[in-house]
C-alpha cells in the first residue's frame, strides 16, 4: 500500500533503557500499515543503557534514528531536538515511556489527512499520576491560562502531531526556555484534538522530578506572559496607597493619642509585610532579567554528541 506521505515519531528520552524496546516493538506492531516513517529517538544525556539499547535497534532497523545530546538539557529542548532533524511531512511526539498509546496515532493521522496542521491530545484520565502531582498539575493549568494570553488545555500532553509547517516554523527559534505547550496554540493554524487514556509508565520511575515539574511551570508562566510584572506594579501600588493611609493615621495618632508605644506591633508587621512583598515582587523581576540574560548569550538550546540518521 502506498500511503504517499511519510513521518517522523519523536522520542525524548532520558535514562529510559527498560523501555526503549517496547516502545519501538508497539510503535512497529501498530503502525506496520504505514509504508514511511522513522522512530527519531533523542537521548537526552542519559547515563544507563539507553543509547546502546537503541542502536541495537538501529542495526535490526534502519528506521530508528538517534540523536544523542551531550548532557541532560531537559524534555522540551529534547523535542526540540527532535523536530528540527525530523524528516517526515510531520512528526509525532510522545514520551518514551509507553505512557502515549501509539493506538492514538492513527486517530492523529486521520486528523493531518483532514487537514489539521497541528493535532493536540488531552488526557481522559489523569489516574496514574501521584495525587500531588494532579493538583499541582490542575493549579498549574489554572494559573497559567489566567496569566497567559493563549490558551491552554489542562490535561494536554505532550503527545502531538505537528505539521511540516509548522516545525519549520518552530526549527530557527534558539529559545532556552522553550515551553511547546504554550508556544504551540500561540502559533493558531488549524488544530484538532484526540483524547486518549493514559497508561501506567512501563518501566523505571518519572524522569520529571518535583524540581523540573517546577521549572517548567515557571518557565511557561514567564515565557509566555508578563502579566506577573504588571501583577507586583499594581500590587505594590496598592500596598503604597494603604501604607500613606497607615502613615496619615500613625502621625495622627502620634499628636492625638496618648498610646502610641503600643504601636510596635502594627508597625512591625507592616515593615515585614512590606518587606516580603518586595522581596517578592524583586524576585519576580529577576527571573525576567535572569532569562533575558541567559538568552542574550544566544547559546545553544541543546549540544548534539553524536547523530545517527
Ligand atoms: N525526559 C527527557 N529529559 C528530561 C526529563 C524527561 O527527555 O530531563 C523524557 C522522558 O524520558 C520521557 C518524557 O520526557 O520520555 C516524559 O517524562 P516522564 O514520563 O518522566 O514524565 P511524566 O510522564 O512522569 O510527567
Ligand atoms: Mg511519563
Amino acid at each position: 500500500m502506498n500511503s504517499g506521505f511519510q513521518f517522523s515519531i519523536v522520542v525524548p528520552c532520558f535514562n529510559e533503557e527498560g523501555n526503549i524496546r517496547p516502545l519501538y516493538q508497539s510503535l512497529v506492531n501498530t503502525l506496520g500499515k504505514y509504508e514511511k516513517f522513522e522512530i527519531l529517538i533523542v537521548d537526552d544525556g542519559s547515563q544507563d543503557e539507553s543509547v546502546a539499547a537503541i542502536k541495537q535497534l538501529r542495526s535490526n532497523d534502519q528506521r530508528v534514528k538517534c540523536i544523542s545530546l551531550s548532557r541532560n538539557f531537559g524534555h522540551q529542548a529534547a523535542v526540540k531536538a527532535g523536530l528540527d532533524h525530523a524528516t517526515g511531512d510531520f512528526a509525532i511526539t510522545m514520551d518514551a515511556d509507553l505512557q502515549h498509546p501509539p493506538e492514538v496515532i492513527d486517530q492523529m493521522i486521520e486528523k493531518w489527512k483532514e487537514g489539521s496542521q497541528i493535532v493536540y491530545t488531552r488526557r481522559k484520565n489523569n489516574r496514574s499520576y501521584a495525587p500531588l502531582k494532579r493538583i499541582l498539575t490542575y493549579l498549574f493549568y489554572k494559573i497559567i491560562s489566567w496569566l497567559a494570553a493563549v490558551k491552554i488545555e489542562e490535561g494536554a500532553a505532550d503527545f502531538r502531531l505537528i505539521d511540516r509547517k509548522v516545525i519549520d516554523l518552530i526549527r530557527p527559534l534558539n529559545d532556552n526556555f522553550l515551553f511547546l505547550r504554550g508556544l504551540l496554540p500561540w502559533m493558531g493554524f488549524s488544530t484538532s484534538t484526540v483524547f486518549f487514556a493514559i497508561s501506567d509508565r512501563y518501566s523505571g520511575k518519572t524522569k520529571y522530578t518535583f524540581r523540573k515539574m517546577v521549572r517548567l511551570a515557571i518557565n511557561g508562566i514567564t515565557s509566555f506572559s508578563i502579566k506577573p510584572l504588571r501583577l507586583s506594579m499594581l500590587t505594590g501600588l496598592i500596598l503604597s496607597v494603604l501604607s500613606f493611609l497607615y502613615a496619615i493615621y500613625a502621625i495622627y495618632a502620634k499628636f492625638y493619642d496618648e498610646r502610641v508605644v503600643e504601636g510596635w506591633t502594627s508597625v512591625l508587621v507592616a515593615v515585614l509585610f512590606i518587606g516580603g512583598m518586595q522581596l517578592i515582587m524583586i524576585g519576580i523581576i529577576g527571573e525576567y532579567l535572569g532569562k533575558l540574560f541567559i538568552q542574550s548569550k544566544g547559546r545553544q538550546a541543546y549540544i548534539i554528541k553524536e547523530m545517527i540518521i
